[in-house]
């Protein structure tokens, strides 16, 4: 039976807005808003929303890049939020990311053979010889050739970029991956290419992987649940059938709603969301969508609603199913 590999509870990461001569605090930002989730062994979670909807942050605080404000995560059983940097630092083998942007997370004055073997020395592999080995087996893996080691980040197109910085990511065999956009930086074409090649390194080193992406047709063809964010909050998680089968939230319906189809003539229903996206250093009372919500409520001005089970294995959090 699978088990959690990773637990979120109520995570929240404000920053602070600075102002006035002194720099004094003015406000803060709510990125992530007491976000809770569960990530099971060998699962892949997709994290979708419109870009600010804090996805990123959460990725980024979960592995403690930024330091979440409040909030637990539970990694295997153990918090880490309560860890020391250095504690952190040892875990940090277990727990990796992938960026977006696959040539600014790579150091241009780096050889990939560099790149790939500063996580190996970090963690503990001081044979040179074992690491040239290792970094030869990683490129193999990714679809690059051991050859490739000797060359420079300019030198490789997107796509193979992103696949030196998978290399690196696999390089000490972690359990969880955090994929921050991986694809989105890429031509259409090359995107099911890194698809399908995270797909079978999830099958081959039984990777979990979080899968966050603003692009709803890539996270369904990977994922196996989806949560979708909106201003910092989750609002809805279930399996990836459900949810573009069924979609409870009026926001995650909106989502679908745009989603382009192969046939320009088969009839859709398009729910149109006016006005912009509130700020999230300022956002709306109650539910953070009544101000766009086609089926708000009053009750939605003033309460926020709870993020609970409305049927099995399906969180919304909408005062509809209340
Ligand atoms: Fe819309 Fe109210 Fe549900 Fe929010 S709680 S999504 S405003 S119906």
């Amino acid at each position: 039976m699978q088990k959690p590999i990773l637990e979120v509870d109520g995570l929240k990461k404000y920053f602070d807005i600075k102002g006035g001569p002194i720099g004094r605090k003015v406000g803060e930002v709510k990125a992530v808003d007491d976000v809770s989730f569960t990530v099971m062994e060998g699962e892949i979670l997709g994290i979708v929303g419109e870009s600010g909807c804090g996805k990123s942050t959460t990725g980024k605080s979960i592995l403690r890049l930024i330091e979440p404000t409040e909030g637990k995560v539970k990694f295997q059983d153990q918090d880490i939020t309560s860890l020391t940097n250095s504690e952190m630092r040892r875990l940090r083998k277990d727990m990796q990311i992938i960026f977006q942007d696959p040539y600014a997370s790579l150091n241009p004055r780096h050889t990939v053979e560099k790149i790939i073997s500063e996580p190996l020395l970090v963690h503990g592999m001081t044979s040179a010889k074992q690491r040239l080995d290792r970094v030869g087996e990683l490129l193999e893996v990714v679809g690059l050739s051991p050859y490739h080691a000797k060359r420079y980040p300019h030198q490789f197109s997107g796509g193979q970029r992103q696949r030196v910085g998978i290399a690196r990511a696999l390089a000490n065999n972690p359990k969880l991956v955090i994929c921050d956009e991986p694809v989105s930086a890429l031509d259409v074409s090359i995107q099911s290419q890194i698809l399908n090649l995270m797909e079978k390194l999830r099958d081959e080193f039984n990777l979990t992987y979080i899968f966050i992406a603003h692009d709803l047709s890539v996270v369904k063809h990977i994922s196996d649940r989806i949560g979708v964010m909106y201003l910092g909050r989750m609002v809805e998680l279930t399996e990836k059938n459900k949810l573009y089968d069924n979609p409870k939230h009026p926001y995650t319906q909106a989502l679908l709603s745009a989603v382009p189809l192969p046939d320009p003539d088969m009839p859709r229903n398009r729910v149109i969301l006016k006005g912009d996206v509130p700020s999230p250093a300022n956002p709306p009372s109650g539910c953070a969508f009544h101000t766009k919500c086609p089926q708000a409520m009053d009750i939605c001005k003033e309460v926020r609603p709870a993020f609970q089970p409305v049927e099995d294995n399906h969180f919304v959090a909408c005062h509809l199913y209340k």
